[in-house]
């Protein structure tokens, strides 16, 4: 790693970023340019990721199902707005101090669809959307698990991100070979609406990297009163599952499995979750501890 992205990359820990992934361009070829972070900036040597996790501890009230405020704001809308997004800002004034240009980015779905026409003959129309789950990948920070959501090694699937476009040179961060998700099919048991479709497998590959994940039915999502919420940014995103029973039972196993870096001393799910089929039924105890 050269001298400036060793100095970037503490600067980054001293600032609050958790994960810091670094991608040089080349590895989004082939990626259309309604989605390339060139098409943003045509400039951009390296795309930066910056994750910061969310706390286990935010998912305590909705495991017990007696306090959600907590997750939305420290484990969704603060985290992204607040402290993440500052967290960014400083890492692009550094970069900007150092004379290399930042353009920092914040998760939007890439569902979204074109809101304009295109400004000049062969740029894609606004706003192109980047992937940030894909970014990720190719940034070296993980992998996509068995239920479609980034999962790092230091917090399954526990954290949110950030992206800064960059025309430094910085080092990459190698396309991660750890295997954090063991991608069972017995995943589909987490997710009492049968949205989890383990006979629908496909195989994702993204910088080379190949990963088999299930189909998920995301209608069911919408209708998820589990823990999911909808997609705040726009309807047409996928609802966010990160504090869905399916996915807190999902951090149960891979923490059970010791797949992940970030360790407690005492198990998460120490009671049955709670769980609900439909607007109408009584939450009842339905998914057994692991
Ligand atoms: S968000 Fe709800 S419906 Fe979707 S997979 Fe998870 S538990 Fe099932």
């Amino acid at each position: 790693m050269d001298t400036f992205t060793k100095q970037f990359s503490e600067y980054a820990k001293s600032v609050g970023c958790d994960l810091l992934g670094i991608a040089p361009i080349e590895r989004f070829k082939g990626i259309k340019p309604e989605n390339h972070p060139s098409s943003i900036f045509p400039e951009a040597k390296s795309v930066i990721v910056v994750g910061k996790r969310i706390t286990r501890g935010s998912l305590r009230g909705v495991e017990e199902g007696t306090q959600f405020n907590t997750y939305h704001l420290y484990g969704y809308t603060w985290l992204e707005d607040r402290f993440l997004s500052v967290t960014s800002l400083k890492l692009a004034e550094y970069l900007e101090d150092n004379k290399w240009e930042a353009v920092p980015m914040f998760n939007l779905p890439t569902e979204i669809s074109p809101m304009g026409i295109p400004v000049r003959p062969g740029n894609p129309p606004p706003n192109v959307l980047v992937d940030f789950d894909d970014a990720a990948v190719r940034a070296g920070l993980g992998e996509i698990g068995y239920l479609r959501t980034f999962v790092s090694p230091e917090f399954g699937a526990r954290q949110r991100f950030f992206m800064i476009l960059t025309d430094a040179p910085l080092t990459p961060t190698p396309v991660s070979t750890e295997n954090i998700c063991d991608r069972s099919s017995e995943f589909q048991k987490y997710c009492p609406l049968g949205a989890i479709d383990s006979s629908k497998e496909e195989v994702m590959e993204i910088a080379g990297k190949k990963m088999k994940v299930a189909s998920i039915d995301f209608r069911k999502c919408c209708e998820c009163k589990n823990g999911a919420v909808a997609n705040r940014r726009h309807p047409s995103g996928s609802p966010d599952r990160l504090a869905a029973v399916c996915m807190r039972s999902y951090m149960v196993h891979l923490e059970k499995k010791g797949n992940l870096k970030n360790r407690f001393a005492n198990p998460f799910r120490t009671r049955p979750a709670w769980e609900v089929l439909t607007d109408r039924t009584i939450i009842e105890a339905g998914s057994d501890i692991e």
